[in-house]
C-alpha cells in the first residue's frame, strides 16, 4: 500500500507507484540441485567433466532421483557411479529451502514459512507456501516473489516494502519441500510408483500460484520453475492442474498462455475502473476493458479450460447485489469460473469481510447466471460461525484464513 492513498480509497488517485525488486541476493556457496531444470543440470554435469554423449542419460537419472524419488542424499543415487556421486557432492547439495515455521490446522491445512537467502550480509527473506487437502485433491499454494511490487490495498503482501524475485529453482523447490514434509514420495528402492495405469495418487496433486508476489512480473523464473513442476518424468503435475493467478498484467497474459500453458486465474475484485483503480492500482495501467479482452483471447481458453475470476468479498465496498449482476454481465461470453473469496483481514487493514448473508445473496446471483457453486456455503458458514478471529498465536491458521485459502484454491 502506498502512503498516497488509503484503504477506503477516498484520496485523489495518485500516480501509479510500483516498488523496484532487488536485483540480486547472495546464493549459497554450494548450490542445491533441487529445483534445477534439465538444461541447468546438464551444464552442471558439463562443469564436472561428464562427457557430452553421457549427459542426457545422467540428467535423466538424476532427474528421477530428484523429482520422483525425492532423494536427499547423493549416496542414494545408486544408478550413478561412485565417482560421479562424489564429484556432485563436492560442488552441489540436495538442500531444500529452510522451513522457518510450520503451522498445521485441524483439517490438515499446513502453512510453511520458507526462508530464502537475502542480500549479501543482510537478513534472509521469507515467503509462504500452503498445502490445502480436500477430498479429491491436494492443492499447494506457492509464491513467486518475496513481497510484491504492486500495492493492492486489501492485500497484506502488497504492504511489504522489500521485493525480490524468486529464482526458477526456488519456485520448483517449494513443491519438493512440500512432498518432503508430507511424506509424498514413492518408497525409496521401489520400482517407479507412477508408471503404468495404476497411478498412485500423490498428496500434492494441484498447484496454485497464489502465494506471495505477482507471477507475471517474474515471468521467466515462473515459466522455467513451472516447467520443472509439470515435467511428466519428474514431479509430474500436469499443466491442467497448475493455476497461475495474476492481478492483471495484460501484456503478459497471452505470453503466459503460449509459454507457460497453465490454467489462468485473474484477480478481478471490482466491476468498474473507478473501484478497481483503488483496490488493484495496476488497473490504472491496464484497465478492465483491456484485461477482459486479454482474457477473451487467452490461448486455449474453452469451456473445458475456463478462466477463474477471483473476487474478494469486501463489506460495503464491492459486495452489493448490483455488483453481482454487473459481474456476470462483464464476464458474459468468456468461459469462466467465479471464486468468491472471503476477505482475510490482517492487522492494520481498514477493510472488513462481507457478512455471510451478503456473500450468500451475492453467490446466488452468480449461481443463477450459470456459474457453479462460487463459494462453499455450508462449510464456510460453519467455520465463520465458529470463529472469524485472526489467530493470536502462530500455532494454527485461523478459520477465516483457511476459508479464504480454500476459496482461492477452488480452481477446478
Ligand atoms: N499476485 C497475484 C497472486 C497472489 S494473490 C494476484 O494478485 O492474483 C492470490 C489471491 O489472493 C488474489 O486474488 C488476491 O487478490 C487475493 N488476496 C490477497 N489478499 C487477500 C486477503 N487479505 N483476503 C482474501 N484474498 C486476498
Ligand atoms: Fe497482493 Fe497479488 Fe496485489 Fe501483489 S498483485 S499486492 S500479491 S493481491
Amino acid at each position: 500500500m502506498t502512503d498516497a492513498f488509503t484503504a477506503t480509497g477516498t484520496a485523489a488517485a495518485p500516480a501509479f507507484v510500483e516498488k523496484q525488486p532487488l536485483g540480486r541476493y547472495a546464493a549459497p556457496e554450494r548450490p542445491s540441485l533441487v529445483g534445477m531444470s534439465r538444461a541447468t543440470l546438464a551444464d552442471a554435469l558439463a562443469r564436472l567433466g561428464v562427457p557430452e554423449r553421457q549427459r542426457r542419460m545422467r540428467v535423466q537419472q538424476i532427474w528421477h532421483w530428484l523429482y520422483v524419488r525425492g532423494a536427499r542424499d547423493f549416496a542414494a543415487m545408486t544408478t550413478l557411479s561412485k565417482e560421479l556421486r562424489a564429484a556432485l557432492a563436492l560442488s552441489y547439495t540436495l538442500a531444500r529451502p529452510e522451513v522457518a515455521a510450520e503451522q498445521i490446522s485441524v483439517d490438515g491445512t499446513r502453512k510453511w514459512l520458507i526462508r530464502l537467502p537475502g542480500d549479501e550480509g543482510g537478513a534472509p527473506h521469507e515467503v509462504e507456501c500452503v498445502y490445502i487437502p480436500e477430498d479429491d485433491r491436494g492443492t499447494l499454494c506457492i509464491s513467486s516473489q518475496v513481497g510484491c511490487t504492486l500495492n493492492c490495498t486489501f492485500c497484506h503482501t502488497g504492504t511489504q516494502r522489500l521485493v525480490r524475485n524468486l529464482t526458477a529453482d526456488e519456485i520448483a523447490a517449494q513443491v519438493v519441500l512440500a512432498r518432503d514434509r508430507l511424506g509424498d514420495w514413492g518408497a525409496m528402492g521401489e520400482s517407479p510408483p507412477l508408471k503404468g495405469g495404476g497411478e498412485r495418487r500423490r498428496l500434492v496433486s494441484n498447484i496454485v500460484m497464489m502465494g506471495m508476489g505477482e507471477p507475471l512480473y517474474n515471468f521467466e523464473a515462473v515459466r522455467d520453475g513451472l516447467a520443472v513442476v509439470a515435467d511428466g518424468e519428474g514431479l509430474s503435475i500436469s499443466k491442467r492442474r497448475i493455476t497461475l493467478s495474476t492481478s492483471g498484467v495484460v501484456p503478459h497474459i497471452a505470453r503466459a498462455g503460449a509459454e507457460i500453458g497453465s490454467m489462468l486465474a485473474v484477480s478481478l475484485h471490482a466491476v468498474t475502473d473507478e473501484l478497481r483503480d483503488r483496490l488493484v492500482p495496476l488497473n490504472r495501467k491496464y484497465p478492465l476493458r483491456e484485461l477482459i479482452d486479454a482474457c477473451r483471447n487467452y490461448p486455449g481458453v474453452s469451456n473445458a479450460r475456463r478462466i477463474t475470476f477471483e473476487y474478494v468479498m469486501l463489506k460495503g465496498v464491492n459486495d452489493s447485489l448490483a455488483d453481482a449482476h454487473a459481474l456476470v454481465r462483464l464476464l458474459k461470453g468468456i468461459p469462466a469460473k467465479i471464486n468468491l473469496i472471503p476477505f482475510n483481514p490482517w492487522p492494520g487493514t481498514t477493510y472488513e469481510c462481507s457478512d455471510w448473508a451478503q456473500i450468500e445473496k451475492f453467490s446466488e446471483i452468480v449461481f443463477a447466471a450459470g456459474y457453479a457453486s462460487p463459494v462453499r456455503a455450508p462449510r464456510g458458514r460453519d467455520i465463520l460461525a465458529a470463529c472469524g478471529q485472526l489467530k493470536s498465536a502462530t500455532e494454527k491458521l485461523s478459520a477465516r484464513e483457511r476459508l479464504a485459502l480454500r476459496a482461492m484454491a477452488m480452481t477446478d
